[in-house]
């Protein structure tokens, strides 16, 4: 079951992918926001991931930068 915040972005230049768990620089990452048991959630992705395909639960289809 995902988390429904996983972005570790206390690092300034690198946060942890939630998809696929690696860290990457932000500048390589985009934030995608969801909607999972009332609450909004912020999935930093890293673009390779996006452009895969991966989104969040109850995706509300914003990109945003980090
Ligand atoms: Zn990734």
């Amino acid at each position: 079951m995902p988390s429904s915040y996983c972005a570790e972005n206390n690092a300034a230049l690198a946060a942890v992918c939630c998809a696929c768990r690696k860290t990457v620089p932000t500048a390589l990452m985009i934030t995608l926001n969801g909607y999972e048991n009332g609450s909004r959630t912020h999935n930093a992705v890293c673009l390779v991931c996006a452009r895969k395909g991966w989104r969040p639960a109850g995706f509300a289809g914003v990109y945003q930068r980090l």
